[in-house]
């Protein structure tokens, strides 16, 4: 599966076995994609456990089946253009990339900014722009987007993003305060828009 590195083997296999990754794509990108180089160096030997660990700022980079668990309910095609909302580490947007044709990564802190942009360069990940900004105004200049994905807490799911979604796309969001949330799966189609709960999470909160 992963010759020469079994934590990673043994993390890929704990999260089929847990039913977080389901894919035959999905799992090959979880193959694929070097985590370690997402996290900080000293974190290097740690990269495969399978919790949040801290990066940058007080922030942080999402559990594996976490990211396995969105990246799934993302239902994922070659040809979407999709808008992620916090970049943080860029991991989550490094795995969305082999899935993809593009991802636009906003992130309002500076030191994350270049933190994922450099992540994601030294993994060799070039379908991925991340931009600066408040990602809960969404990103005008690249709509609209098949697939937006947001990995921090937020309180509602903003109006901006419906907006900037395609008829028939997804919005992934844990809303909610506090240190819970509920994870959120929004579809908008022709007859209006549908969500359905995949049940509680736990992200850093969205920053003004
Ligand atoms: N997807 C990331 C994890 C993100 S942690 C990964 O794979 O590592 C949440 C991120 O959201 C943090 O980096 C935080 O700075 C960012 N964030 C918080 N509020 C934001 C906002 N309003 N706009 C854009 N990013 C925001």
């Amino acid at each position: 599966m992963t010759p020469g590195n079994p934590e990673k083997e043994r993390l890929i296999k704990g999260l089929m076995a847990q039913g977080y990754l389901k894919t035959k794509k999905v799992i090959s990108v979880f193959e694929k994609v070097p985590r370690e180089e997402f996290v900080l160096e000293n974190d290097r030997d740690i990269a495969y456990v399978d919790y949040p660990l801290s990066i940058l700022s007080g922030q942080t980079i999402s559990a594996p089946h976490m990211v396995a668990i969105m990246t799934e309910l993302l239902e994922t095609g070659p040809k979407d253009k999709v808008l992620e909302i916090g970049a943080g580490s860029g991991y989550q947007a490094a795995i969305l990339s082999k899935l993809v044709r593009k991802v636009y990564s906003i992130e309002v802190d500076p030191e994350l900014v270049s933190f994922a942009g450099s992540n994601l360069r030294r993994a060799k990940i070039k379908n991925v722009e991340v931009i600066r900004g408040d990602g809960s105004k969404g990103y005008e200049k690249a709509k609209p987007y098949d697939k937006i994905i947001v990995t921090c807490a937020t309180p509602e799911i903003f109006d901006s993003w419906i907006k900037q979604l395609k008829t028939d796309g997804i919005i992934l969001a844990p809303v909610g305060g506090g240190f819970h949330q509920e994870l959120i799966k929004l579809r908008k189609s022709k007859k209006g828009i549908e969500k359905k709960n995949y049940g509680g999470c736990a992200f850093v909160p969205l920053r003004g």
